[in-house]
Parts: structure tokens; C-alpha cells; sequence
């Protein structure tokens, strides 16, 4: 299935409804939350209204990025969660925002489903695209996703070393199987310039993301540097993708091939 095409399709369309985009990933720390945040802010930069949902039950981070963690999101009259409206033009909920704080999540797989469903039949108003980003891997909160709430299509994340392009090849197989279209895979952590002298090193090597598309038939939507400039701003609350500056870019052109 022609990814890109079907959900460039899908996002320009007039129609009402609300497309799903899951962003994946085969295994944690390969910068999913980093791209689910920026690419919904360069989204909605570009006129879309989007929402985010952070329903990586294993470590959610989206308040955190977004600089919301002491915005709560409240109830409507018909009790549905009402999203977080953030300082970055997105709207955001987080599986994290439904227990305590530091408290474990150790649901069992039908509770993180009912949660996600929560998260997703909230009172999104006249949000038309909703970005979410899945826990690693492949478990219940992803087979409930693909099940009951079919996305538009999903795009994958992967660091350029073999091992975990590997897993990347299991959260494809796991999209392709519920007949998901695959939008494509983005290279994170590729090529990190030394701030003193300029030269590029490629500590998780390069193009591995790249050729894995080639191979499998995918589009490949671009490469995201190392970059210390987007792991500070990360920390500190103010994604790259809200900025002007360099550590935009990326994010920004993997935005235009969704839209343009
Ligand atoms: P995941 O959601 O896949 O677990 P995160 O998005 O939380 O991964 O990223 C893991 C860590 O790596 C975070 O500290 C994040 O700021 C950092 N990070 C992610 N992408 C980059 C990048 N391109 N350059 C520098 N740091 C990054």
C-alpha cells in the first residue's frame, strides 16, 4: 500500500472525520516521543488541527516535552476527557495524566485498551488529525489500536544501527498484518556534528532506515541529526519544532511530505 500518497490523501481531504496517525517503533529510545511531538507541532505550523496522544503506557513523556506536566485535562458534561491545550498549537493527552505521578503503570493489557480508548474518544472538538505515539514494540495497546481504531496509516521510527532496524521490521509487521498502510520510516539519531570543529560522526551509523525502506517498498520521510540542540530543548519543555532554528528542519520537511 502507497503510504505516503494514502495519507497525504487523508490529511488534505475536507472530509469531518478524524484521521489517526500512529507513529511506532520496535523498541523504546529510539526517539518516538521526540518525533510524535515535533512532527504534530510542524503539523499543525502548517495550518492542520492537530492533537497528540501519548499512549506509551511504558514511560509517558508527552507532558513533559510539551512543557504541560501541572496541566491537568478535566471532564466535559457527558464525562469525556477534555484535552490539554498546550503553548505550542497542539492539544495533548497522556496516558501518564490518568494515574498519579511516579505511580507504575502495571496495567494489564484490557486496561491500557480502555484507556487508550479514553484517551481517543475524548472531546477533541474540532481536532482533524490526532498523532499518536504508541508504547514500543508490539503488545496490546498497539493491537487495540489497529483493531478498533483503524489508522489512517503509521509511520515508523528507527536508529540506523542493524539491531534496531530488526525490531522496526516486527512494529511494521504488526501494521501491515491489520492492513494499516505504512506511511513510511524516519531516521532518528543519524550523523551527529561536532559543535567544536564541525566534522559529522555517525556513532549509530547511517542509512540503515534508509535501505530498510528501500528493501521492504516504503517511502523513506527523512533523517533527524543527533543533535544536543534537540535533546536540551526536549528537557527543557520546548520542542525544536516550535523554534526557527536548525533543529526544526527536520521535522519540518517530514511534515511537508504528509501535505505538500
Ligand atoms: P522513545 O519515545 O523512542 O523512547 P524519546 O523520544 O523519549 O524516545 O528519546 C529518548 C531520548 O533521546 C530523549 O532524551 C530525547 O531527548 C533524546 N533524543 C531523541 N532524538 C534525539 C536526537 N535526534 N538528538 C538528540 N537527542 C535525541
Amino acid at each position: 500500500i502507497d503510504g505516503v500518497k494514502t495519507v497525504r490523501v487523508a490529511m488534505t481531504s475536507k472530509r469531518t472525520t478524524r484521521r489517526i496517525i500512529a507513529i511506532g517503533s520496535g523498541k523504546g529510545g529510539v526517539g518516538k516521543s521526540t518525533l510524535s511531538a515535533n512532527l504534530a507541532i510542524a503539523l499543525a505550523r502548517r495550518g492542520l488541527r492537530v492533537g497528540l496522544i501519548d499512549a506509551d503506557i511504558y514511560g509517558p513523556s508527552q507532558p513533559r516535552l510539551l512543557g504541560a506536566e501541572d496541566r491537568k485535562p478535566t471532564a466535559n458534561e457527558y464525562k469525556k476527557l477534555v484535552p490539554v491545550k498546550t503553548e505550542f498549537g497542539i492539544s495533548m493527552l497522556s496516558m501518564g495524566q490518568l494515574v498519579k505521578p511516579g505511580q507504575a503503570i502495571a496495567w494489564r493489557g484490557p486496561m491500557a485498551g480502555n484507556a487508550l480508548g479514553q484517551l481517543i474518544d475524548a472531546d477533541w472538538g474540532d481536532t482533524e488529525t490526532l498523532i499518536i505515539d504508541l508504547p514500543p514494540g508490539t503488545g496490546d495497546v498497539q493491537l487495540t489500536m489497529v483493531q478498533k481504531y483503524k489508522p489512517a496509516g503509521a509511520l515508523i521510527v528507527s536508529t540506523p544501527q542493524d539491531l534496531a532496524l530488526i525490531d522496526a521490521r516486527r512494529a511494521i509487521h504488526l501494521f501491515t498484518e491489520a492492513d494499516v498502510p505504512i506511511i513510511g520510516l524516519v531516521e532518528n539519531m543519524a550523523g551527529y556534528e561536532c559543535p567544536e570543529c564541525g566534522a559529522i560522526s555517525d556513532p549509530f551509523g547511517t542509512g540503515g532506515a534508509e535501505a530498510a525502506s528501500k528493501e521492504l517498498g516504503y517511502d523513506f520521510l527523512g533523517r533527524i541529526p543527533l543533535d544536543i540542540d534537540i535533546r536540551l530543548a526536549s528537557d527543557n519543555g520546548v520542542p525544536p519544532a516550535a523554534s526557527n532554528g536548525r533543529s526544526a528542519d527536520a521535522f519540518n520537511t517530514i511534515a511537508g511530505k504528509l501535505t505538500d
